[in-house]
């Protein structure tokens, strides 16, 4: 067996839908479980589609996703240049031997010639008109001008391109691991461009060359390719490469949350949650278009999620490392239709490996939101905060958010909590909780919670009476973590004050 070489071949034409990430972690998975080679190849044929950026973008995403190339434009190769529009020198000759053994022709029509013939032949009830056998005979090309025209064509400089001729019904056969056998007859298919008037070859040309040069044994790429797969195995013929064409496997569409469509990258934010795996500025209009990166999700916790969009491994299990995911992926387990996004579940995952961090790496990330908001804190307190609120929290930011009590006093006061809680009497009550409080001598949750219960006891009230006020007077809010634990960690200093500013300050009865 030859060995496994697959390759991420994306079209630097904008940012990278979350699709595309699955298809490039699909193939890093299958290389792995393989032990086999992933390359990084730019398809940038079309110069017209080219966006700015587009390709930093894209290293970028896939180097935070942590999928890794042993090929690539940046770490280079046996097999290089891997940017087409570097290797343009190279595809002419392919398409001039097609030209020589009768499987292609040059093309000189113009736009307007063959807007005409499609005119003609939608008059004659032909809905989508094709250049293929049945038009092609009434062309401007290399079938039906002599050889002297076509060379004067060519000696005056007049634009053409070179098409493939394909036979009239013929049926193309294709294997593709995941859907099975594919038949296509030729009299659907069209005699398309391979060879632009441009200098450049078309993406199928040119996808089709790379491939049997770079030695790929696995086409992995998504279904809207499905089409392209014949014409890719009829150039493979008629290049002479019949024995080294690659096994396909077409991935399915990731489809929109309802089942309404495929999840596009114009859905961008409009449905409540980001299409791209790292924000997106458009450097044309300038608009932004958010991230999971940006939005807080754990790159872990992404890819896996990503796995599962049309994958799983057959067991209960759902969350995998990605070297978990290396050992256990295999295509034969991909599905046929399309995976609905499931914008909770990929929360969940964020959740899951939150949860499973250590409070050490959490405080470290948790710092870096500190330090944005002019907050000092030493990393053992940041540490004991992490390890309070990982529970609550799906994202990081939600530990800030939540928790901001940890690091400064309440500005306001949860009026819920006040309306319903804070009686005539609280005050006096605050007042002497807060007093027997300054005379722990050893401050830690568990004495705290006994000076508490027993006040409790000795005034023979409820805990709905009163520990509500006390975390409001301490946090600002009317929920969360132990609030014994909350005390223990802001320090005795900062509760006193706390319940006495909350004295101040909310005074209903005056
Ligand atoms: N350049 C194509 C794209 O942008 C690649 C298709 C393929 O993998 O063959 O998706």
């Amino acid at each position: 067996m030859s060995p496994v070489r697959v390759r991420f071949a994306p079209s630097p034409t904008g940012p990278l839908h979350i699709g595309g990430v699955r298809t490039a972690l699909y193939n890093y998975l299958f290389a792995k479980q393989n032990s086999g080679e992933i390359i990084l190849r730019i398809e940038d044929t079309d110069q017209k589609r080219f966006v700015k950026g587009a390709e930093k973008y894209l290293i970028e995403s896939l180097n935070w996703c942590g999928i890794n190339f042993d090929e690539s434009i940046v770490d280079g190769g046996d097999f290089g240049p891997y940017r087409q529009s570097e290797r343009k020198k190279l595809y002419k000759p392919y398409a001039e031997q097609l030209v020589k053994s009768g499987f292609a022709y040059y093309a000189f029509d113009t736009p307007i010639q063959l807007n005409l013939m499609r005119e003609k032949m939608k008059k004659a009830g032909v809905l989508a008109p094709q250049y293929n056998h049945i038009t092609r005979g009434t062309m401007q090309n290399s079938l039906v001008l002599s050889k002297d025209e076509v060379q004067a064509k060519i000696d005056k400089g007049e634009p053409y391109v070179i098409r493939i001729k394909l036979p009239r019904n013929e049926e193309v056969k294709l294997h593709d691991i995941i859907r099975g056998w594919v038949i296509v007859n030729t009299n659907n298919m069209d005699d398309k461009v391979i060879f632009k008037s441009d200098g450049m070859p078309t993406y199928h040309l040119a996808n089709v060359v790379d491939d049997y040069l770079m030695k790929i044994s696995h086409v992995i790429r998504g279904e809207e390719w499905l089409p392209s797969a014949p014409l890719h195995i009829l150039l493979y013929k008629y290049l002479g490469w019949e024995k080294y064409i690659p096994k396909f496997a077409h991935l399915p569409l990731i489809l929109r949350p309802d089942g309404n469509g495929k999840l596009s990258k114009r859905d961008g934010d409009r449905l409540g949650f980001p299409v791209f795996p790292v924000e997106w500025k458009n450097p044309e209009s300038g608009d932004v278009s958010s991230g999971y990166r940006e939005s807080g999700y754990l790159p872990e916790a992404f890819i896996n999620m990503l796995a599962f969009l049309g994958w799983n491994p057959g067991d209960q299990k759902e969350l995998l490392s990605m070297d978990e995911l290396c050992e256990n992926f295999t295509l034969e387990r991909v599905g046929k239709s399309g995976a609905k996004f499931d914008f909770d579940k990929t929360r969940w995952f964020n959740q899951q490996y939150l949860r499973a961090k250590s409070n050490k790496e959490l405080a470290k990330e948790l710092q870096i939101i500190l330090k944005a908001n002019e907050i000092e804190a030493e990393d053992a307190f940041v540490e004991r905060v992490c390890e309070q609120l990982k529970e609550r929290a799906t994202f990081v930011n939600d530990m800030w958010i939540e928790g901001k009590y940890y690091f400064k006093a309440p500005l306001a006061y949860d009026e819920k909590t006040i309306q319903k809680k804070w009686k005539p009497d609280t005050p006096i009550l605050l007042e002497e909780l807060k007093n027997r409080i300054m005379e722990i001598s050893d401050f830690n949750a568990k004495n705290i919670e006994l000076v508490f219960k027993s006040y409790l006891q000795e005034k023979d009230l409820s805990m709905g009476r009163l520990l509500p006020v006390f975390r409001v007077a301490l946090t600002g809010v009317g929920m969360g973590p132990s609030l014994f634990e909350i005390s223990t960690l802001i320090g005795k200093k900062a509760t006193i004050k706390r319940i006495e500013t909350a004295l101040e300050k909310i005074n209903l009865w005056d």
